[in-house]
């Protein structure tokens, strides 16, 4: 039986992944949260499970399990939740990653990591290719995520160039689906709610900066597809899909999906808010033998549903 520990098991990304893991009989998998930004009802689906288990527990503090494969993916990732507390943040990216990574080294698990399209930046190349460095403050608002994840991804590559660990890094752009937290803040989750509602849509700055949104399925098909590619490939490989939208676009596309009667109106900018993001995918297409398959519109509908029926 493969043991398997995730990390942020409770979360939007980790609940999906660990609902794909259970489902072969030969994985026996660990889900770990704090409930920091994980959801305690998201373990509801694994009640009856015998091949799972919920340890409740933050990874700034130090763990011994002993595991095949380890997926790091605990770390608020929305800038409304990791401003709120941004010490706490960077710990979690620092210290929580630096204690799973020992513990890998201590049992020789495989390892990957959640990085993010954050580390890119506001990126003054577009399509951002993973050889690209970025273009990040280290003192701003955002830098308690975006430099906790660069420097998390350096500890990787530094297990893996001094003690030979075996990891595989993910830079995850922007995703959306259903258990994604409703009081997140991502766009998404909060038009979809505001529009069900017919309450005012609030749009940040003039909704001409883009993003390209990933459905669930398809980012943990690719994670996946990562974690059993061959020892030598450790990434780092974008995750996500190179459909740009502005947000403006996708205000308007739920507005039309939901038939809601709501206005948009126009709020201040966030600083640091990147201008634009759309992953260059061709490593893992090449590596990965992956792409997205969901379009923007079967994804939002089925979103949409998930939060209609939330009680
Ligand atoms: N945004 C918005 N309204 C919202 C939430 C976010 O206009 O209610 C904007 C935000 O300023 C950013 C984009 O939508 O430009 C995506 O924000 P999100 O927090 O989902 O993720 P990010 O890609 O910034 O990490």
């Amino acid at each position: 039986m493969k043991k398997i520990l995730v990390t942020g098991g409770a979360g939007f990304i980790g609940t999906h992944l660990c609902k794909e893991l259970v489902k072969n009989k030969n994985n026996y998998v660990i889900s770990i949260d704090n409930f920091n930004s994980g959801q305690k009802k998201n373990l509801i689906y694994f009640k009856n499970k015998k091949n799972f288990k919920f340890i409740k527990h933050n990874i700034q503090k130090k763990i011994s399990i002993d595991a095949d494969e380890i997926y790091n993916l605990a770390c608020p990732a929305s800038p409304k939740i990791y401003q709120e507390d941004p010490v706490y943040t960077i710990k979690t990216c620092i210290i929580g990653t630096l204690n799973l990574l020992e513990n890998a080294k201590k049992y020789n698990s495989k390892f990957f990591q959640a990085s993010t399209s954050e580390i890119y930046g506001n990126p003054s190349l577009h399509p951002q290719p993973e050889s690209y460095w970025g273009n990040v403050n280290p003192i701003g608002i955002r830098s308690c995520y975006d430099e906790g994840k660069r420097g998390a991804e350096t500890l990787c590559f530094d297990f893996h160039r001094q003690y030979n660990l075996q990891i595989k890094v993910a830079r995850i752009f922007n995703t959306y689906g259903p258990y994604m937290y409703q009081f997140d803040g991502r766009v998404i989750s909060n038009i979809i709610l505001q529009a069900l509602k017919n309450k005012e849509i609030n749009i940040y700055g003039d909704g001409q900066q883009t993003r390209s949104f990933c459905y669930i399925d398809d980012l943990i098909s690719g994670i996946t597809k990562l974690m059993s590619t061959k020892k030598n490939f450790l990434g780092p490989v974008n995750l996500g899909n190179p459909n740009e939208i502005s947000i403006l676009s996708i205000a308007k596309k739920i507005i039309k999906l939901t038939n809601s009667k709501s206005k948009i109106i126009y709020k201040k900018l966030p600083k640091d808010d990147p201008t634009r993001r759309k992953p260059n995918i061709n490593k893992a297409k090449k590596e990965l033998k992956w792409y997205p398959k969901v379009d923007l519109d079967e994804g939002l509908i089925k979103t949409i549903k998930y939060y209609k029926n939330l009680d």
